[in-house]
Protein backbone atom coordinates (compact mmCIF):
# COMPACT_ATOMS: atom_id res chain seq x y z
CA UNK A 1 0.00 0.00 0.00
CA UNK A 2 2.62 2.53 0.76
CA UNK A 3 4.33 1.87 -2.55
CA UNK A 4 0.89 2.55 -3.95
CA UNK A 5 0.62 6.12 -2.57
CA UNK A 6 4.57 7.09 -2.89
CA UNK A 7 3.79 6.88 -6.56
CA UNK A 8 0.34 8.53 -6.40
CA UNK A 9 1.73 11.30 -3.97
CA UNK A 10 4.44 12.17 -7.25
CA UNK A 11 2.20 12.18 -9.87
CA UNK A 12 0.06 14.77 -8.09
CA UNK A 13 2.35 16.88 -6.85
CA UNK A 14 2.71 18.94 -9.75
CA UNK A 15 -1.36 20.00 -9.57
CA UNK A 16 0.08 21.47 -6.34
CA UNK A 17 1.47 24.22 -7.64
CA UNK A 18 -1.65 24.92 -10.31
CA UNK A 19 -3.52 25.94 -7.11
CA UNK A 20 -3.90 28.98 -4.48
CA UNK A 21 -3.22 28.56 -0.79
CA UNK A 22 -6.49 30.64 0.65
CA UNK A 23 -5.93 34.10 0.94
CA UNK A 24 -8.58 35.48 2.97
CA UNK A 25 -7.74 34.82 6.17
CA UNK A 26 -3.99 36.16 6.36
CA UNK A 27 -2.69 33.26 8.59
CA UNK A 28 -4.10 30.85 6.18
CA UNK A 29 -1.89 32.68 3.20
CA UNK A 30 1.33 31.13 5.32
CA UNK A 31 0.73 27.01 4.00
CA UNK A 32 3.03 25.87 2.45
CA UNK A 33 1.82 25.17 -1.17
CA UNK A 34 3.71 22.75 -1.88
CA UNK A 35 2.80 20.22 0.62
CA UNK A 36 0.47 17.12 0.21
CA UNK A 37 -0.02 14.10 2.91
CA UNK A 38 -2.02 11.08 2.92
CA UNK A 39 -3.35 8.96 6.22
CA UNK A 40 -5.05 6.32 6.00
CA UNK A 41 -6.80 4.04 8.53
CA UNK A 42 -8.96 0.21 7.97
CA UNK A 43 -12.27 -0.59 9.57
CA UNK A 44 -9.61 -3.29 10.47
CA UNK A 45 -7.10 -0.82 12.16
CA UNK A 46 -4.32 -0.64 9.37
CA UNK A 47 -2.48 1.95 9.00
CA UNK A 48 -1.04 3.50 5.70
CA UNK A 49 0.25 7.07 5.17
CA UNK A 50 2.98 8.82 2.65
CA UNK A 51 3.87 12.23 2.78
CA UNK A 52 3.60 15.44 4.95
CA UNK A 53 0.54 13.43 6.53
CA UNK A 54 2.07 14.73 10.39
CA UNK A 55 1.93 18.34 9.35
CA UNK A 56 -0.49 20.16 11.87
CA UNK A 57 -3.13 22.42 9.72
CA UNK A 58 -6.57 23.56 11.09
CA UNK A 59 -9.46 21.94 10.39
CA UNK A 60 -11.52 24.58 9.09
CA UNK A 61 -14.80 23.52 7.32
CA UNK A 62 -13.33 19.39 7.70
CA UNK A 63 -14.95 20.18 11.17
CA UNK A 64 -18.65 21.02 10.06
CA UNK A 65 -19.52 16.96 10.31
CA UNK A 66 -18.02 16.61 13.77
CA UNK A 67 -20.08 20.08 14.47
CA UNK A 68 -23.21 18.27 13.19
CA UNK A 69 -22.07 14.90 15.02
CA UNK A 70 -22.34 16.88 18.57
CA UNK A 71 -25.37 18.75 17.51
CA UNK A 72 -27.53 15.34 16.99
CA UNK A 73 -25.97 13.63 19.58
CA UNK A 74 -27.07 16.66 22.20
CA UNK A 75 -30.80 16.98 20.15
CA UNK A 76 -31.80 14.04 17.79
CA UNK A 77 -32.53 14.11 14.38
CA UNK A 78 -35.41 15.52 14.12
CA UNK A 79 -34.59 18.56 16.65
CA UNK A 80 -31.81 19.47 14.39
CA UNK A 81 -33.34 18.69 10.98
CA UNK A 82 -36.37 21.21 12.32
CA UNK A 83 -33.16 23.87 12.48
CA UNK A 84 -30.89 23.34 9.92
CA UNK A 85 -32.00 21.03 6.70
CA UNK A 86 -30.56 18.77 4.63
CA UNK A 87 -31.22 20.06 1.15
CA UNK A 88 -27.77 20.61 -1.30
CA UNK A 89 -27.16 24.46 -1.73
CA UNK A 90 -24.87 24.02 -4.38
CA UNK A 91 -22.90 27.16 -3.45
CA UNK A 92 -19.72 28.10 -1.94
CA UNK A 93 -19.21 27.88 1.92
CA UNK A 94 -19.92 31.85 2.59
CA UNK A 95 -23.15 31.79 0.45
CA UNK A 96 -26.07 33.36 1.65
CA UNK A 97 -28.61 31.63 0.48
CA UNK A 98 -31.39 34.40 0.68
CA UNK A 99 -29.96 35.77 -2.59
CA UNK A 100 -32.30 33.30 -4.42
CA UNK A 101 -33.97 31.47 -1.96
CA UNK A 102 -36.37 32.10 0.89
CA UNK A 103 -34.10 32.40 4.14
CA UNK A 104 -35.67 29.64 6.26
CA UNK A 105 -34.13 26.91 8.21
CA UNK A 106 -35.05 24.09 5.97
CA UNK A 107 -32.68 26.14 2.95
CA UNK A 108 -29.52 25.79 5.89
CA UNK A 109 -27.64 22.68 5.34
CA UNK A 110 -25.10 21.74 8.27
CA UNK A 111 -22.21 22.03 5.38
CA UNK A 112 -22.38 25.60 4.77
CA UNK A 113 -21.07 28.31 7.11
CA UNK A 114 -24.98 29.27 7.80
CA UNK A 115 -25.98 26.18 8.95
CA UNK A 116 -22.48 25.35 10.95
CA UNK A 117 -23.34 28.89 12.83
CA UNK A 118 -26.56 27.77 13.98
CA UNK A 119 -25.03 23.96 14.94
CA UNK A 120 -22.92 25.46 17.20
CA UNK A 121 -26.16 27.20 19.27
CA UNK A 122 -27.76 23.93 19.23
CA UNK A 123 -24.59 22.22 21.43
CA UNK A 124 -25.23 21.85 24.86
CA UNK A 125 -23.28 23.61 27.68
CA UNK A 126 -23.84 26.37 29.91
CA UNK A 127 -22.30 28.52 28.50
CA UNK A 128 -19.97 29.43 24.86
CA UNK A 129 -17.09 28.55 26.38
CA UNK A 130 -18.37 24.80 27.55
CA UNK A 131 -20.03 24.38 24.36
CA UNK A 132 -16.72 24.39 22.41
CA UNK A 133 -14.57 22.43 25.32
CA UNK A 134 -17.68 19.66 24.08
CA UNK A 135 -17.10 20.18 20.37
CA UNK A 136 -13.28 19.59 21.45
CA UNK A 137 -13.65 16.71 23.61
CA UNK A 138 -15.58 14.81 20.71
CA UNK A 139 -12.69 15.81 18.45
CA UNK A 140 -10.23 14.34 20.14
CA UNK A 141 -11.96 11.77 20.91
CA UNK A 142 -12.76 10.70 17.01
CA UNK A 143 -9.22 11.04 16.53
CA UNK A 144 -7.53 9.47 18.93
CA UNK A 145 -5.50 12.44 19.88
CA UNK A 146 -5.64 13.99 23.22
CA UNK A 147 -3.30 16.59 21.82
CA UNK A 148 -5.14 18.31 19.79
CA UNK A 149 -5.92 21.89 20.48
CA UNK A 150 -6.53 25.56 18.85
CA UNK A 151 -4.24 26.97 16.76
CA UNK A 152 -4.44 30.97 18.01
CA UNK A 153 -3.29 32.44 15.56
CA UNK A 154 -5.29 31.26 13.18
CA UNK A 155 -7.99 31.59 15.33
CA UNK A 156 -7.37 35.72 16.13
CA UNK A 157 -7.10 35.87 12.12
CA UNK A 158 -10.32 34.24 11.43
CA UNK A 159 -11.87 36.80 14.45
CA UNK A 160 -10.20 39.96 13.21
CA UNK A 161 -11.35 38.67 9.15
CA UNK A 162 -14.65 37.66 9.83
CA UNK A 163 -17.07 40.31 8.62
CA UNK A 164 -18.78 37.51 6.04
CA UNK A 165 -19.32 35.20 8.90
CA UNK A 166 -20.31 38.21 11.15
CA UNK A 167 -22.87 39.26 8.52
CA UNK A 168 -24.31 35.62 7.62
CA UNK A 169 -24.88 35.16 11.71
CA UNK A 170 -26.85 38.92 11.79
CA UNK A 171 -28.97 37.61 8.94
CA UNK A 172 -29.51 34.34 10.90
CA UNK A 173 -30.51 36.27 14.07
CA UNK A 174 -32.50 39.18 11.75
CA UNK A 175 -34.72 36.23 10.48
CA UNK A 176 -35.04 34.33 13.74
CA UNK A 177 -33.00 31.04 12.84
CA UNK A 178 -30.38 31.80 15.72
CA UNK A 179 -30.69 32.19 19.32
CA UNK A 180 -28.46 33.56 21.64
CA UNK A 181 -25.45 36.08 21.30
CA UNK A 182 -24.22 36.12 18.13
CA UNK A 183 -20.50 37.47 19.37
CA UNK A 184 -20.34 34.51 21.20
CA UNK A 185 -21.78 32.18 18.95
CA UNK A 186 -19.33 32.86 15.97
CA UNK A 187 -16.55 32.89 18.76
CA UNK A 188 -17.26 29.16 18.98
CA UNK A 189 -17.69 28.64 15.70
CA UNK A 190 -14.44 30.44 14.61
CA UNK A 191 -12.39 28.31 17.36
CA UNK A 192 -14.12 25.21 15.95
CA UNK A 193 -12.43 26.42 12.60
CA UNK A 194 -9.23 26.65 14.17
CA UNK A 195 -8.45 23.39 15.57
CA UNK A 196 -4.89 21.52 14.67
CA UNK A 197 -5.45 18.75 13.50
CA UNK A 198 -3.45 16.60 10.59
CA UNK A 199 -3.95 14.02 8.09
CA UNK A 200 -4.14 10.84 10.52
CA UNK A 201 -6.73 12.86 13.13
CA UNK A 202 -8.80 13.33 9.64
CA UNK A 203 -8.41 9.48 8.45
CA UNK A 204 -9.24 8.48 12.13
CA UNK A 205 -12.29 10.54 12.48
CA UNK A 206 -13.57 9.25 9.19
CA UNK A 207 -12.60 6.04 10.27
CA UNK A 208 -15.45 6.33 12.80
CA UNK A 209 -17.85 7.27 10.09
CA UNK A 210 -16.87 4.39 7.45
CA UNK A 211 -17.06 2.24 10.93
CA UNK A 212 -20.80 3.57 11.93
CA UNK A 213 -19.86 5.33 14.79
CA UNK A 214 -17.08 3.21 16.48
CA UNK A 215 -13.90 3.87 16.64
CA UNK A 216 -11.63 0.81 14.52
CA UNK A 217 -9.59 -1.68 16.53
CA UNK A 218 -10.86 -1.04 20.38
CA UNK A 219 -14.51 -1.24 18.35
CA UNK A 220 -15.65 1.11 20.88
CA UNK A 221 -18.96 2.89 20.15
CA UNK A 222 -18.89 6.95 19.96
CA UNK A 223 -22.44 7.24 18.35
CA UNK A 224 -25.07 5.32 17.44
CA UNK A 225 -24.88 4.02 13.75
CA UNK A 226 -28.03 5.82 12.50
CA UNK A 227 -26.05 9.07 12.99
CA UNK A 228 -23.20 7.77 10.77
CA UNK A 229 -25.59 7.46 7.84
CA UNK A 230 -26.93 10.43 7.83
CA UNK A 231 -23.80 12.40 8.24
CA UNK A 232 -22.69 10.36 5.66
CA UNK A 233 -25.32 11.23 3.46
CA UNK A 234 -24.84 15.22 4.02
CA UNK A 235 -21.10 14.92 3.29
CA UNK A 236 -21.94 12.84 0.27
CA UNK A 237 -24.34 15.59 -1.01
CA UNK A 238 -22.64 18.80 -0.05
CA UNK A 239 -19.34 18.31 1.46
CA UNK A 240 -17.45 19.57 -1.27
CA UNK A 241 -18.96 22.61 -1.27
CA UNK A 242 -20.49 23.67 -4.82
CA UNK A 243 -18.16 21.18 -6.53
CA UNK A 244 -19.75 18.33 -4.55
CA UNK A 245 -21.27 17.21 -8.03
CA UNK A 246 -18.53 16.86 -9.59
CA UNK A 247 -16.89 15.38 -6.29
CA UNK A 248 -19.30 12.55 -6.88
CA UNK A 249 -18.71 11.55 -10.34
CA UNK A 250 -14.90 11.90 -10.23
CA UNK A 251 -14.48 10.14 -6.57
CA UNK A 252 -17.65 8.57 -5.24
CA UNK A 253 -17.13 8.68 -1.55
CA UNK A 254 -18.63 11.34 1.33
CA UNK A 255 -15.93 14.05 1.80
CA UNK A 256 -15.78 17.23 3.55
CA UNK A 257 -12.65 20.02 2.57
CA UNK A 258 -11.52 22.64 4.32
CA UNK A 259 -10.15 25.97 3.31
CA UNK A 260 -6.49 24.91 5.22
CA UNK A 261 -6.81 22.31 2.25
CA UNK A 262 -7.64 19.33 4.63
CA UNK A 263 -9.88 16.78 3.34
CA UNK A 264 -11.53 13.71 5.01
CA UNK A 265 -12.68 11.19 3.13
CA UNK A 266 -15.08 8.33 4.31
CA UNK A 267 -15.43 5.08 2.31
CA UNK A 268 -18.38 3.38 4.01
CA UNK A 269 -17.80 0.20 5.82
CA UNK A 270 -14.19 0.22 4.78
CA UNK A 271 -12.05 3.08 5.76
CA UNK A 272 -11.38 6.88 6.36
CA UNK A 273 -8.74 8.96 5.09
CA UNK A 274 -6.88 11.98 5.47
CA UNK A 275 -5.38 14.40 2.97
CA UNK A 276 -3.51 17.83 3.39
CA UNK A 277 -2.60 20.03 0.34
CA UNK A 278 -3.07 23.45 0.88
CA UNK A 279 -3.13 24.85 -2.59
CA UNK A 280 -6.78 25.48 -3.41
CA UNK A 281 -8.65 24.96 -7.07
CA UNK A 282 -11.32 27.84 -7.51
CA UNK A 283 -14.32 26.59 -5.51
CA UNK A 284 -12.33 26.40 -2.43
CA UNK A 285 -10.89 22.55 -2.53
CA UNK A 286 -7.77 21.10 -2.12
CA UNK A 287 -6.40 21.02 -5.53
CA UNK A 288 -4.05 18.00 -5.54
CA UNK A 289 -5.93 16.40 -2.65
CA UNK A 290 -8.64 15.90 -5.11
CA UNK A 291 -6.70 14.61 -8.31
CA UNK A 292 -4.66 12.20 -4.96
CA UNK A 293 -8.10 11.29 -4.11
CA UNK A 294 -9.37 10.21 -7.50
CA UNK A 295 -6.68 8.22 -8.64
CA UNK A 296 -6.83 6.45 -4.91
CA UNK A 297 -10.73 5.84 -5.76
CA UNK A 298 -9.81 4.86 -9.24
CA UNK A 299 -7.37 2.00 -7.94
CA UNK A 300 -9.04 0.82 -5.03
CA UNK A 301 -12.49 0.84 -6.14
CA UNK A 302 -13.46 3.35 -3.44
CA UNK A 303 -16.74 4.51 -5.47
CA UNK A 304 -19.87 3.64 -3.50
CA UNK A 305 -21.69 3.88 -6.55
N1 LIG B 1 -12.90 29.59 8.60
C1 LIG B 1 -13.55 29.44 7.41
C2 LIG B 1 -14.67 30.42 7.29
O1 LIG B 1 -15.76 30.20 7.68
C3 LIG B 1 -13.94 28.02 7.11
C4 LIG B 1 -14.18 27.93 5.69
C5 LIG B 1 -13.93 26.60 5.07
O2 LIG B 1 -13.04 25.84 5.39
O3 LIG B 1 -14.73 26.36 4.16
O4 LIG B 1 -14.47 31.46 6.79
Amino acid sequence: MEELLERLLAECRPYAEQGQVAQYIPELAKGDPLSLGIYMIGCDGKHSWAGDCRKPFTIQSVVKPVLLLQALLDNGVEAVQSRVGVEATGKPFDAINAVDQPLSSGNLNPMVNMGAIVMCSLIHGDSYGERFERLLALTRRLAGNEEIGVDEDVYRSEKSHGSKNRALAYLLKSYGLLEGGVEEVLDCYFRACSIRVDCRDLANIGAALSNRGRLPVSNQRVFPSHLARYVNAVLMTCGMYNGSGEFAVRVGIPAKSGVAGGIMGVVPTRMGIGIYAPALDGKGNSLAGIQLLERLSRELYLSIF
